[in-house]
């Protein structure tokens, strides 16, 4: 994220609530996708030029997006004193890519659940060998770093859907929109939240 002015520039990132399928390998159709979302109210009109992939809320946005607390206040316009709540669609990459941030930790071994302490040093490596595997320190089982558990501290993939800015755990997707993103894609679909 780009802050103007030196006040903003201090202001941490609230976070972000990142969708992505299930399985990090695949990817759905951009346009196709976007174009469920409008229908279905997620997503309103594009925000700057043509060919930006950020939007405004939709209409339909808060009963597909289930926030915790009782007053949900929601800034769906820009303004400088409050997080602006929107939503970008990311590119299609071409291999499964890791997003993380200030919140992610050590992710877990599956087998023996081992933390891979030192996984800051892997992700320059992970970044170009899309095929790499990790080896875990205690149980030496070898498995691509998608495999390993990040909680939703982090996560891989080749597409993303990111709300901006939601602390993490302070939202989450409802049912509705799971069903919504499957059925526009014919993938699962699961959610994680990073802090720049
Ligand atoms: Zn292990």
């Amino acid at each position: 994220m780009i802050f103007k002015g030196t006040d903003a520039a201090l202001a941490a990132h609230t976070g972000r609530l990142i969708l992505t399928p299930s399985d990090p390998h695949v990817c759905p159709h951009p346009p196709l996708l976007i174009e469920a979302l409008v229908e279905e109210g997620f997503i309103g009109e594009r925000l700057g030029s043509e060919g930006s992939a950020a939007f405004r809320t939709g209409p339909g946005f808060l009963s597909l997006v289930a926030f915790t607390g009782c007053a949900v206040r929601i800034c769906d316009v820009p303004d400088a004193r409050r997080p602006f709540c929107h939503v970008r669609i990311s590119s299609a990459f071409e291999h499964p890519r890791l997003l993380y941030g200030r919140n992610t930790r050590a992710p877990r071994c599956n087998a023996c659940r081992h933390r891979l302490g030192d996984w800051r040093d892997h992700v320059r490596h992970w970044m170009s060998h899309s095929h790499a595997g990790v080896t875990c320190p205690s149980c030496r089982e070898t498995r691509p770093p998608w495999l390993w558990d990040w909680k939703q501290q982090g996560g891989f993939g080749r597409f993303f859907v990111q709300i901006e800015e939601v602390f993490p755990g302070e939202a989450t997707p409802t049912h509705a929109l799971l069903d919504v993103l499957t059925r526009a894609s014919g993938m699962g679909w699961r959610h994680f939240y990073v802090q720049d």
